[in-house]
C-alpha cells in the first residue's frame, strides 16, 4: 500500500483532534473530487512499519482523540490488506476504547461493504471490527453541501459501524461468509433500516456586518 499523507495535527475529519491517513488509490473517480492525485495506487510513499509505528507515537498524547483513514479509498482491497497490520497495533497500543478510528469511504456500507466485501475479502471482517465510526458513499457534486458536518455531499452517511453491526447480527441480517449471493443479496435490501447514523449539528453561518 502506498499513501499520500499523513497529518499530525487534523480538526476536520472526526471530531477532536485527530491524526490523518491518506492512502494511495481509488477507483470510484468522483467529480470534482477533493484529492484526485490519490487516485493511483502508485502515488506518494510506500506505508511501512516505521509509518505504521509513527502513527502509534503521534496517538500517545491525550487530547489526540484517535484515527481518520481517508484517501484515496481505504476501503480499496489492496488497502484494506495494508491497512490491518495498523489498526491492530492501534487496537493493542490503546484498548477499550481510548482512541476512536475513523473511516471514509466512497464504498456503500450495505451494498458493497457488507454485502460484497464482507463475504468475499478476509480483511473486511476484522478491518470493520476496529473501526467506530464510517462516513459512507461517494462525493456527488450536485449533492455537495459545505455546510454538513463531516460530509462532501448530502448523499453520504456517517454510520456507527460497531452498533450497526450489532443491530444487524440481531436482525439476522448480517452476511454470511460463503453465503450463495441470492441470500446475501436478500439480506443486504433491508439492511439500511437497521444502520445506526450520527447526525452532528450543521454548521452555524454567521454573517459578520462592517
Ligand atoms: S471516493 Fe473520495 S477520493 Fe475517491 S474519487 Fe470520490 S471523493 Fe475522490
Amino acid at each position: 500500500m502506498n499513501y499520500a499523507d499523513i497529518k499530525q495535527y487534523d480538526v476536520a475529519n472526526g471530531p477532536g483532534v485527530r491524526i490523518s491517513l491518506f492512502v494511495s488509490g481509488c477507483t470510484h473517480h468522483c467529480k470534482n473530487c477533493f484529492n484526485e492525485e490519490t487516485w493511483d495506487f502508485q502515488y506518494g510513499q510506500s506505508f511501512t512499519e516505521a509509518e505504521e509505528d509513527r502513527i502509534v507515537e503521534y496517538l500517545r498524547p491525550d487530547y489526540i482523540a484517535g484515527l481518520t483513514l481517508l484517501g484515496g479509498e481505504p476501503f480499496e482491497h489492496v488497502n484494506q490488506k495494508g491497512l490491518l497490520p495498523l489498526l491492530r497495533k492501534i487496537r493493542a497500543a490503546y484498548p477499550d476504547g481510548q482512541k476512536s478510528i475513523w473511516a471514509f469511504s466512497g464504498y456503500l456500507f450495505d451494498r458493497e461493504i457488507l454485502g460484497k466485501m464482507y463475504s468475499e475479502w478476509e480483511e473486511t471482517k476484522e478491518l470493520l471490527s476496529y473501526i467506530d465510526v464510517l462516513v459512507d458513499g461517494r462525493f456527488v457534486e450536485e449533492l455537495k453541501n459545505v455546510n454538513l458536518r463531516f460530509k462532501g455531499s448530502s448523499n453520504q452517511r456517517i454510520i456507527l459501524v460497531q452498533e450497526s453491526l450489532k443491530a444487524l447480527e440481531e436482525a439476522g441480517l448480517l452476511p454470511q461468509a460463503g453465503a450463495d449471493t441470492e441470500a446475501n443479496t436478500t439480506c443486504v435490501a433491508d439492511m439500511s433500516d437497521k444502520l445506526v447514523l450520527w447526525n452532528p449539528p450543521e454548521y452555524v453561518q454567521v454573517e459578520v456586518k462592517s
